[in-house]
């Protein structure tokens, strides 16, 4: 296909697949380039939202998705301090009766099992992994990027780069020159727990979300129900820290020593928390230039506090693909893709942040809080996510 039609992605993550499968639907020829040598699905669970799913539908990727996927009836939220539920918001049947699709979580490697199957399908599509992308530059007929294989390095040209490369995108310092992530001042500590260790009667149905002082938790079921996903995010002073470490049990009790004891013992049953600092990307930086755009992480990194920053980036390919569509692998195909873009990715990111707020509150705030929310009606409550779920390609 000659290389008018032909587009490059640099990263393999959620973002980068989705856009493969979008763009090469379009017509194009797409070539993912993926530095890890094979694709990474660290971090364990992952929440899929209505919005997200809907795109999954178009691509024909929802199937395979569901399969392996887990649906909560809810999310239920929960005290830190004394385990007390205070309301729970309806997912499941509820979310498919709301936005005419569900609500699922699953494990990251069954997710991208999913969109590689539907990549090494695709003639159209080649995915190469332990190929490193740098160096990308515009010219009058397009774009070549370096693309870096072992000891090979060769020149490969299209008529549009896509950077999907994630939190730390070496792009957006390459090639639009703008500053990376910086730490939000949380870490997300994220364990696995067998099912089988789990005491008896423990809620599986629902999502878990615990409110603590300072820290919250997120509890979910995957791998069709045989593991208990925990991610804990908590406050930290120590900015410094921009790469994952591994962490200690130990510290975790320390730091959740206010906590409801059968929580600190469920989390004792992990045999290891990892621990992710939490970075975010400045919002004001633009997301393209000619014909080089930055999709997901890559453009706008954000808190998870609203489980929506994979969805961001499949939203963002989805819409990448129908603008080249209508507009050709142009500049005006990234104008109105950003356009379309920047105002709901910015709102998202800015409710995440509040979310973080709202979780952490300190007493007396919390307990006026909890008031609150205790006599809103559930109905209410799933009202609220409506403008972030009932987005449609
Ligand atoms: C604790 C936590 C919980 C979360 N929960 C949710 C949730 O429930 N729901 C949700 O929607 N989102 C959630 N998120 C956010 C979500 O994980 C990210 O937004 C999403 O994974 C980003 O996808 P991406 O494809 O943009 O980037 P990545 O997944 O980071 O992929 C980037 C890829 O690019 C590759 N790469 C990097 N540089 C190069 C290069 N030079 N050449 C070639 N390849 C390169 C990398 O190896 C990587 O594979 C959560 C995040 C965290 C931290």
């Amino acid at each position: 296909m000659a290389a008018s039609r032909s587009i490059i992605v640099s990263g393999a993550g959620i973002a980068g697949l989705t856009a493969a499968l979008a763009l090469s639907r379009r017509g194009y020829r797409v070539e993912v380039h993926e530095r890890g040598k094979r694709i990474e699905t660290a971090g364990a669970g992952i929440q899929l939202s209505p919005n997200a799913l809907r795109v999954f539908d178009k691509l024909n990727v929802l199937d395979a998705v569901k399969r392996v996927a887990m649906s909560p009836d809810g999310v239920r939220i929960v005290s830190a301090h004394n385990g007390k539920p205070i309301r729970t918001v309806p997912l499941g049947a509820s979310a498919i009766q709301r936005h005419g699709i569900g609500y699922l979580t699953i494990h990251r490697s069954e997710l991208a099992q999913a969109l590689v199957t539907a990549c090494n399908d695709d003639p159209d599509i080649e995915l190469q992994t332990g190929s490193t992308v740098s160096d990308a530059v515009e010219h009058a007929n397009g774009i070549s990027a370096m693309v870096t294989r072992g000891t090979s390095v060769r020149t490969h040209r299209g008529t549009m780069m896509v950077f999907a490369d994630g939190i730390h995108s070496a792009g957006r310092k390459e090639a639009f020159a703008l500053p990376g992530a910086r730490h939000s001042g949380f870490e997300a500590w994220r364990g696995m727990i067998s099912a089988e260790a789990l005491p008896p009667g423990f809620d599986l149905e629902n999502t878990q979300l615990v409110w603590g002082t300072g820290a919250h938790a997120v509890l979910y079921p995957v791998r069709k129900g045989r593991y208990l996903n925990a991610v804990i995010c908590i406050e930290t002073p120590d900015r410094s820290q921009t790469q994952p470490r591994e962490g200690d049990a130990a510290e975790l009790m320390h730091r959740l020593r206010g906590w409801h004891k059968p929580f600190r013992q469920l989390f004792e049953l992990a045999r290891e928390w990892p621990v992710w600092p939490l970075l975010e990307m400045p919002p004001k930086d633009t997301w393209h230039h000619g014909r080089m755009v930055m999709i997901g992480d890559a453009a706008h990194g954000m808190l998870p506090f609203a489980a929506q920053g994979a969805a961001m980036g499949i939203e963002d390919a989805e819409v990448l693909a129908a603008m080249v569509e209508r507009h050709g692998a142009s500049e005006k195909a990234l104008d109105a893709w950003e356009n379309l873009r920047r105002k709901r990715v910015l709102e998202v990111a800015a409710l995440a942040r509040r979310n973080g707020r709202i979780y952490h509150m300190r007493w007396p705030g919390s307990a006026a809080r909890n008031l609150v929310l205790s006599l809103t009606s559930p109905a209410k409550l799933a009202d609220r996510q409506a403008w972030i779920y009932d987005w449609k390609p």
